[in-house]
Order: C-alpha cells, then structure tokens, then sequence
C-alpha cells in the first residue's frame, strides 16, 4: 500500500472485475461511505479483514500505475475496529486531487450498486457487466447506468462587481454563484440563462467556460462559466434565494469552501482584478 503523499499522480476511471495485486490501492465502502483511519488514511488490507467477503468487489480506475478498487458491504455491516466513516467534504480539502477523484467515484459506484439492485421495469434482479458500469436484466434487457447529474455554475460580473446569492440552505452567511440542475432536453448553455434569469431576474451575456468539478453529494458534475451582467435588476427568486447583491472585490462576504469550483471562480476573478 502507498501511502497517501505518493498520489500525485492522474486517476483515470476504468471498470472490471478486481484482481487485487500488490500495486493495488482498495478502497473499503459500507453503504456508499468510505472507510478511512482515524488519521483519515486509506486503511491497509489487513484492518478490513474482518469485514469478510464483499458484496461487490470492482476494479473502478487506475492512480497512475496502481489499479484503485473498490469493495462494497451493506449497510447492515459493523465497522471493523479502529476505523470511522470518512467524512468526504472535508477530506477534499486535505487529499490529493487522484485520490479525491477515485474516492468520488467509488462512492458514486457505491450508490448506483446500492440503488439498482432490481430491474426498474420488470423487477427482476439485475446483474454487473463485467467489463462496463452497467447493471443488466437478463429477462428484459435493460440496463441501469451509473447516474450524473449535470448542474451549470455561474459567475456573474458587472464591471467591477460579482454577483453572489445565498440559498436559505447554506451554511449562514454564506454567499456563492449562482447553479442549477439542467434539464432533461435543455442545453447547458441554456441552462445558464435560465438559471440566472429564474433565480435573480437578470440577463447576461458572453457566456464563457471556466472547467468543472465532479461533486460527489450524491452524484453532481458541477460545469463552470464566466458571464457578464447584460439588463435587469436583481429580483430573487422566492423560496430557492434569499438574498442576492453584487459585491465589490474589498466588501465580499463569507464564500464557499476553498476546494468548490465556485470558491474558484470567486477567486480567479479575484486574482484578474487584482492585476
Ligand atoms: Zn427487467
């Protein structure tokens, strides 16, 4: 096992049943949490044997030349002694970006192996491909996917401001860029506009890409972009946004945690409008 420094390398997803080796870097799941030490480490092989056969054991991606595979056990099962559930959100704060990646996707495995254990139209039970993420009915023929749901996040500018809004679920006093869910048969690119037309009651323009982010609570892919203020005046949508101003760079308030694409956002402008 290596250790958690040596992760610098790229994760690259990949499917398959496990054929653990000594390269290998396996990540132990009960339901779709991941089993970590108190020090917040990937546990060795031998603190996990306890837990006895897997229900699923799953070759899921490679850490640069070590193959990363996950094991499943039911919700039901004890946790071995001197293990805790890791807390996630924190721990993308503290691991390297590969070892986020593969553990993002392992619990997003986790769930979609939880959730499609029976056929959605003929209730028969449903089998893993062996060789692609899929669940199969053999008395049917269909196949369950591992689920992503798309969310476009934007920053909005205007001249020297950004726009930030908080949902009256955040953290208080939290205020972030503005997102949403698409829309089965929507563009992203429309999606923005609908957002920020929807939740502020203004247009924009120049709509630019920023990167994206997969957030696996439970199965978002967060898709960033830039744009600028074109018309309106802020009206925040009742209910989904309790408030929404723009900001000048010296007078923001308290922002999202620093390992969110949007904290990247805030922070790239940020970084322009300080050159
Ligand atoms: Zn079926």
């Amino acid at each position: 096992m290596k250790s958690i420094d040596n992760y610098g390398e790229i994760f690259s997803p990949a499917f398959g049943p496990a054929a653990p080796g000594s390269e290998a870097v396996t990540l132990p799941f009960i339901d779709d949490a991941l089993l970590v030490t108190p020090n917040n480490t990937i546990p060795d092989i031998s603190a996990i044997k306890s837990l006895g056969e897997p229900l699923y054991s799953l070759k899921i991606g490679c850490i640069g030349a070590a193959v990363c595979e996950m094991r499943l056990w039911s919700a039901q099962q004890e946790l071995p002694a001197g293990l805790i559930k890791a807390d996630l959100r924190r721990l993308i704060n503290l691991w390297p970006q590969a070892l986020v990646e593969a553990v993002s996707r392992g619990k997003q495995l986790a769930a979609w192996l939880h959730e499609n254990q029976f056929c959605g139209v003929c209730g028969d039970k449903l089998e893993t491909s062996p060789l692609v993420p899929a669940r199969r009915c053999a008395a049917c023929g269909f196949a369950a996917f591992p689920r992503i749901s798309p969310v476009c996040i934007v920053l909005v500018t205007r001249n020297d401001e950004v726009l930030l809004a908080r949902s009256p679920h955040f953290t208080p006093d939290i205020y972030s860029v503005l997102a949403g869910f698409v829309e089965s048969g929507e563009s992203v690119e429309a999606c923005v506009h609908r957002e920020v037309e929807e939740e502020v009651g203004i247009k924009i323009q120049n709509l630019r890409w920023f990167g994206s982010q997969s957030w696996p609570f439970p199965h978002s892919l967060m898709l960033g972009f830039l744009a600028d203020y074109a018309a309106g005046t802020l009206v925040p949508q009742a209910e989904e946004i309790e408030d929404a101003q723009w900001f000048r760079r010296d007078n923001l308030p308290a922002l999202p945690r620093p390992w969110t694409i949007a904290y990247r956002m805030i922070q790239s402008w940020l970084d322009q409008e300080s050159h």
